[in-house]
């Protein structure tokens, strides 16, 4: 293989197209991240300009593709889809490096295979504040401005984004193979997920119920971490849900300000499908599609491979279930050699005196630091408050707060991207000024940090600033 050049490739052309992103007018390379870059071994030489080709206007060495795959959107099965508008101009150290919003692929059904500004400026920051919160997550490498009139539920400028992933196989990829019956491509995919994603498994002696492991293990670690930092992803979709585990897609995702179990913020998620809470439950759904996919894989008799799948599936969503628990026993610092029922339930009293009180998450999770130390100032009082007080505060007696606290500190952030500030950084990028995108982007890289001069954007926003719906804009 070529330096640079995707290693999907040989998989043949029955998974992907080969395309050319369309002329971007006006590009503007308005961020790029030199440290994700040196990460992962990238290096524009020089006499090759960055700006033309991360806006698409220069093909970068090999000519870049568009891969094919399928999925459920809002639980109906669509039987082809595939990158619509983006393509994987090159591959460095086993990292995908994708443009987006680079115009039309044979996959683009009726879309133009473009990106307003407003999706390019919110995956970049929201992306890059998850890596810095800890969530695995598909990377920001770039940020293109274009002076392209793009109309969607707004008119605003174009822009292109580039993401870095570990790959961009999603369970849809395995799906649109497995609805089709072929059974060998399933298999060419599952050996490729392996060779590139799962190394450490291609001896095992049942070799895809091992790939069905590794992704489960993986999938049921990463929601409850989305929880635990308040994230919605808003589009679950099978054909968004990765096989390496990333979070990939920021769409018309969010993190909420005030503690609501059952947040939407979508407009395009009527029926609340995707809610904060229901995200437990649909991973465990689009991994069952998964399974269905790799039936034929586990067992030739479908009745037996169905049993184990099944048993698979009710492991990982005990599994599931004790992440979530503990990711939130974390988050109050009672996971330790003393950790309980009782503690799951001090978490279930204090989640609901949240949403009963409509507290910022964010912030009242943070605050745990000042009731060690008797100030009260940031919770509002009320029966259940007091009754989590005592109980807490007894639970938690022995531990030295000094050191308590740093602990708390590192698991319940200063900061999160909150809505009003993504909006109004959009407005601004849209508007050719990037203060405050730069700024966010900044005091995104330390979001577990007390910081002064990022205090202003540790506040939630004010009545007329909260956003109350977030959309694709694709
Ligand atoms: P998403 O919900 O953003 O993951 O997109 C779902 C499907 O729509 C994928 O196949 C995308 O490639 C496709 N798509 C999204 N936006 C566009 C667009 N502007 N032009 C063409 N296809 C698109
Ligand atoms: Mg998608």
């Amino acid at each position: 293989m070529k330096k640079y050049e995707s290693s999907y490739k040989k998989l043949g052309h029955d998974f992907y197209s080969e395309v050319k992103p369309e002329k971007a007018e006006g590009a503007k390379l308005f961020a790029y991240n030199e440290e994700l870059a040196n990460e992962i071994g990238l290096n524009f030489d020089d006499g090759i300009d960055k700006e033309l080709i991360l806006s698409g206007n220069q093909t970068f060495l090999h000519s870049p593709i568009s891969l094919v795959y399928a999925g459920h959107q809002f639980g109906h099965f669509n039987p082809k889809l595939g990158d619509g508008r983006a393509c994987v101009i090159a591959e460095s150290n086993g990292y995908d490096i994708q443009l987006k919003g680079s115009g039309r692929t044979p996959y683009s059904r009726r879309g133009d295979g473009k990106s307003p500004i407003g999706p390019v400026v919110r995956e970049y920051l929201l992306s890059e504040a998850m890596h810095a919160l800890g969530v695995p997550t598909t990377r920001s490498l770039a940020a293109v401005r274009t002076e392209e009139v793009i109309m969607r539920n707004t008119v605003s400028f174009g822009g292109v984004f580039t993401r870095v992933a570990k790959s961009h196989l999603r369970i849809g990829s395995f799906q649109y193979w497995a609805a089709k019956g072929k059974v060998e491509q399933v298999k060419e995919l599952a050996d490729y997920a392996i060779e590139r994603l799962y190394p450490d498994i291609k001896n095992d002696k049942d070799l895809y119920l091992s790939l069905f492991r590794e992704v489960a293990k993986k999938q049921v670690a990463l929601i409850p971490k989305w929880m635990s930092v308040g994230f919605i992803h808003g589009v679950m979709n099978t054909d968004n849900t990765s096989i390496s585990g990333e979070t990939i897609d920021y769409g018309p995702c969010a993190f909420m300000d005030e503690f609501d179990y059952y947040k939407v913020f979508s407009s395009i998620d009527r029926d609340g499908r995707y809610a904060y809470g229901s995200q437990l439950n649909i991973i465990m759904w689009n991994l069952a599609r998964f399974a269905d996919s790799l039936l034929p894989l586990i067992n030739s008799d479908t009745e037996k491979a169905v049993k184990t799948l099944e048993e698979e599936l009710k492991y990982f969503n005990d599994l599931l279930v004790m992440n979530h628990k503990r990711e939130f026993a974390k988050k109050l610092g009672v996971l330790d050699e003393n950790y309980s029922d009782a503690d799951d339930e001090l978490v279930e009293t204090f989640l609901i005196y949240l949403q009963d009180e409509k507290l910022d998450f964010t912030n009242t999770f943070r605050a745990l630091g000042d009731l060690l130390r008797g100030s009260e100032e940031k919770f509002v009082q009320n029966d259940r408050f007091k009754k989590f007080k005592s109980r807490w505060l007894s639970r938690v007696s022995k531990k030295d707060i000094e050191k308590f606290t740093q602990e708390l500190n590192l698991v319940n952030p200063y900061l999160i991207p909150r809505n009003h500030l993504i909006e109004e950084a959009i407005i601004q990028v849209n508007d050719n000024k990037y203060e405050l995108f730069y700024e966010l982007g900044e005091a995104l890289k330390n979001p577990f940090q007390d910081n002064k001069d990022f205090a202003k954007f540790s506040a939630p926003p004010k009545e007329n600033e909260v956003v109350k719906m977030t959309f694709c804009g694709t």
